[in-house]
């Protein structure tokens, strides 16, 4: 493959350069001033943060293996210990060791946490004893897990982590998609427990999603130093308006730029653009891929930046932070206490003390409506409520994320397949990014490399 151009410079698009490194000419297309998409840092008060991913799945190897390949090895660090905690029902509760996005694989370590009612534990608890038929479809997180360990159980230890990791609600989100393992087991059939916990016992799965790493300095670090790595030819500022194919599976893309309009050749194009920009680029060549990208549905978010005089603040939470499940009818979805989780953000601003508080599921879209001065009042009433009297933030930021993450819902993956099945008739094209095989970092970097090789191996 002689050259190709990358449309889109987040870590998807970027993953793809690198892998294409020393195999094509590589151009990447972004829209925006600065590479990076949902990976960005800010400044707070003086202090380097994150406003997107604060995280990298370390589970997977893919995204902490191009971090060290571009030179960060050394800046991977691990979180802080400390359990998965949720608040609700007017406490901070940790959530037991050993659980599965919520599903506790002892039930019985909820008696006396406050998570869920006596009759509630109990219920969670019988999911060994009931009847367990192999699942043959997909089924929404909610009506597979409710029926299997109650819906109190959805509602108050499954809803927080979903909204944690996909802004998803448990009855719209696929099993299949957005829990893996547990519609793994739900596919061989027989009850869910025991499986988990022979799983563990074998050493996997591990309690997720705490299997993650920090990039010293912030994850904003990592694509630019993908960007700078892979030798490609990076234009920022430039957004790609539509494709034509030409003779000989060659493609011309038509973008825009702050010095007016660009037009660029390649024998391959890679698009590494959320579903909703892809699919009008796409709809022309592929109708059926245009119309099935439209149809993915995305939450937006928003991410509350907070930083505190240590000195002058009456009070600061220990911990992590915690999730919060929709049924208490916060406003907050997630706090992160960056200051105690990052040990390289402590480092740096010892003084100060540093939390971000996020906002907004699929569906909560009115909430994201008011206005920076509201949300940050708001959060601030409810960090007061949820640990205690903190004083007022020394300065407050409002990051909005609109359509940030995509939607998995019941029939993803048979959604994902039509899409490659389409986009397999047209040589010279491939897809990446979160909308297809996993949101986190993790998955977008896989989806960027698998990408670059379809178009080496299918030029
Ligand atoms: C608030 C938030 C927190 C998150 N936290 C985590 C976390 O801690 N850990 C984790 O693993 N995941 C996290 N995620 C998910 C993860 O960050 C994203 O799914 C992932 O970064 C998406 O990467 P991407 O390259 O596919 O898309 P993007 O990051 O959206 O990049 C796409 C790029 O394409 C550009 N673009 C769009 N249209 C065009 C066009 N027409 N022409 C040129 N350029 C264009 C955009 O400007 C953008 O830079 C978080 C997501 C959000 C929103």
């Amino acid at each position: 493959m002689g050259s190709v151009i990358v449309i889109g410079g987040g870590i998807s698009g970027l993953a793809a350069a690198w892998q294409l490194r020393g195999h094509a000419d590589v151009t990447v297309l972004e829209g925006h001033t600065g590479v990076g998409g949902k990976l960005r840092t800010g400044t707070i008060a003086g202090i380097t943060v994150d406003e997107g991913a604060e995280s990298l799945m370390a589970l997977r190897p893919e995204a902490v293996e191009l971090a060290a390949a571009v030179g960060l090895g050394d800046a991977l660090c691990d979180p802080a210990k400390a359990p998965t905690t949720v608040w609700t029902r007017g406490g901070l509760r940790p959530l037991p060791p050993g659980h599965v996005m919520g599903i506790p694989t002892d039930p019985a370590a909820l008696a006396g946490s406050g998570l869920l009612s006596p009759g509630g534990v109990a219920r969670a608890a019988a999911e060994e004893r009931l009847p367990a038929a192999p699942l043959a479809e997909d089924l929404s997180v909610g009506h597979y897990l409710a029926a299997r360990f109650g819906r109190e159980a959805v509602d108050r230890l499954v809803e927080p982590l979903l909204g944690g990791v996909y802004a998803g609600r448990a009855d719209l989100l696929s099993l299949r998609a957005a829990m893996p393992r547990i519609a793994a087991v739900a596919e061989q059939g027989g009850p869910v427990l025991p499986a988990l916990r022979r799983m563990r016992a074998a050493g996997a799965p591990r309690s997720a999603p705490v299997a993650v790493q920090g990039v010293a300095g912030g994850t904003g670090r990592f694509p630019r130093a993908v960007a700078e790595a892979c030798g490609a030819r990076i234009l920022t500022g430039t957004t790609a308006r539509s494709l034509h194919r030409l003779p000989g599976n060659r493609w011309r893309v038509s973008a825009m730029t702050g010095d007016g309009p660009l037009t660029m050749e390649a024998d391959g194009v890679i698009l590494a653009v959320p579903a909703y920009e892809a699919a009008p680029l796409l709809r022309p060549h592929a109708p059926l891929a245009g119309e099935e990208l439209s149809a993915i549905p995305h939450a937006s978010t928003a991410v509350i930046t907070m930083a505190f005089s240590r000195a002058r603040s009456r009070f600061l939470p220990a911990g992590n932070g915690f999730l919060v499940p929709p049924v208490d009818g916060h406003l907050l979805k997630a706090a992160s206490f960056l200051s105690n989780k990052w040990p390289w953000l402590r480092a740096s601003a010892p003084d100060t003390f540093v939390l971000r508080a996020s906002v907004g599921r699929i569906g909560e879209e009115a909430l994201l409506s008011r206005p920076d001065r509201h949300l940050i009042r708001a959060a601030i009433a409810e960090l007061h409520h949820a640990v205690g009297p903190m004083g007022e933030p020394l300065a407050a930021r409002v990051t909005r994320w609109n359509r940030g993450l995509p939607q998995y819902c019941v029939g993803h993956h048979d959604r994902v397949a039509r899409i490659r099945e389409a986009t397999s008739k047209l040589p010279g094209l491939a897809l990446c990014g979160a909308a297809y095989e996993g949101v986190g970092v993790a998955a977008c970097v896989a989806t960027g490399h698998q990408a670059a090789r379809h178009l080496l191996t299918h030029p």
